[in-house]
């Protein structure tokens, strides 16, 4: 068997993994573990056509990742013999300690431990699966794969925020970016496809969590996360954009605590606040209601949806001193071709032209849906984030 990545990604109660083939990109077995901690847990492990699905309680970190390595040796493919040269581990916050991928030492631990306080949704539930990962795999490498790296090399004026400067800097606030690894692989990917090292690039990361970067001869000039995955587009779950005058007001009148008004921003707004659905499929079938009203608040959360898009696209086109590529990519962006419609029929009066029947097409490879004559280039390109951090993991060991 060739070498080997295992990709891990832990959240504070899931740990996804995918052992990858870095060569070719095969994701060779993968699975979710979820629901740990709760009464009743779940793992599905898919190795070729086998898919097995457990149900039992998973008490914790521990006990969920030993039930990983049991469904490798039970199912396959047999961890002894699959080569694993490297375990990556994605880490959403590396805050300023982390400009690329690190080797998880004792040391490195610590610093993502120190970085909790910058992400406290993330940051403690990646330690955790760092933790038990290294205890179970003491002989592999394990490397740090940062969600907020490739934003690191923002120029200081999009990465500084007008706030007074002493406690900006005490308290390490600043704009991070986060999905910086799909951004890195997708823009490097459109780079290399196009042939041109020099392109001015918009990348739009749609998935559940929304993000749209600015890339300049592949550097990044400005995101649209800050500190936190918070900032920005509308997304499933959360805000994007805000007057931060909101929180003051809402505490003012209700009293509610800081954890309940984070709470409201990141995990009950967005297209769930506007329409009851975080899911962009449940909102499109809204929009197709019979009911009148579920229709209307369906229609406009899309409407304020494309218009946060279309706002972010103007002002980075702006800030690049012009535009050669927008590229759509996760969930919403490879998979929803009204979407794609939606945001490139805006864009009309600027010259940007798209072949509907390529657009509407699914995309498993990368593919330019502009037509010849568009003044830019539109494309799909499926962001690939497990096998990004493979690469990356690799090129430390
Ligand atoms: P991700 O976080 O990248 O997995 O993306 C999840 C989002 O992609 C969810 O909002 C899904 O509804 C959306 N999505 C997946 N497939 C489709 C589709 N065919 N049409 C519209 N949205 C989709």
């Amino acid at each position: 068997m060739t070498d080997t990545v295992l990709v891990i990604n832990s959240g504070s109660s899931s740990i996804k993994y995918q052992l990858i083939n870095p060569d070719n990109g095969d994701a060779i077995a993968k699975g979710l573990v979820e629901r740990i901690g709760e009464s009743e847990g779940h793992i599905q492990h898919k190795y070729g056509e086998k898919v097995v699905d457990v149900n039992e309680p998973i008490a914790d970190h521990e006990v969920g990742m030993r039930e990983v390595l049991r469904l490798f040796d039970e199912v396959g493919p047999s961890l002894a013999e699959a080569n694993i040269v490297a375990v990556g581990h994605r880490i959403v916050q590396g805050g300023k300690y982390f400009d690329g991928p690190a080797l998880i030492t004792d040391e490195v631990r610590d610093l993502i431990d120190e970085l909790c306080a910058l992400a406290p949704l993330h940051n403690p539930a990646h330690l955790k699966g760092i933790d038990v990962a290294r205890e179970l795999m003491p002989d592999t490498p394990h490397v740090a794969v940062f969600d907020t790296a490739f934003f690191q090399r923002l120029p200081e004026d999009t990465a500084t925020y007008a706030l007074k400067q002493e406690v900006a800097e005490k308290y390490s606030v600043r704009r991070y970016g986060a999905h910086g690894t799909s951004h890195q692989y997708v823009s490097e990917k459109v780079a290399s496809l196009l042939g041109d090292n020099a392109l001015r690039q918009i990348v739009l990361h749609l998935g559940n969590g929304a993000s749209v970067s600015a890339v300049k001869a592949g550097r990044p000039i400005d995101t649209s996360m800050g500190l936190t995955p918070l900032e920005g587009l509308v997304m499933g779950t959360r805000t994007g954009d805000i007057d931060p005058a909101v929180v003051f007001h809402l505490q003012r009148q209700t009293g509610w605590s800081t954890d309940e008004v984070d709470d409201l921003f990141n995990k009950q707004s967005g297209l769930k606040g506007l329409t009851g659905e975080n899911d962009m499929r449940a909102v499109r079938h809204m929009a197709d209601s019979e009911d009148p009203e579920v229709a209307r608040r369906a229609r406009l959360a899309l409407d304020i949806y494309v218009t946060r898009i279309i706002k972010y696209i103007g002002s980075y086109t702006a800030e690049l001193g012009g535009l050669d590529v927008i590229t759509f990519t996760a969930g919403i962006g490879e998979n929803d071709a009204d979407l794609r419609r939606e945001v490139c029929e805006r864009l009309l009066p600027f010259g940007v032209r798209i072949d509907n029947e390529i657009n509407n097409q699914r995309f498993s490879a990368p593919t330019t849906i502009s037509t010849d004559d568009s003044s830019i280039t539109v494309m799909v390109v499926p962001t690939n984030e497990e096998l990004a951090i493979a690469r990356q993991a690799l090129t430390l060991i």
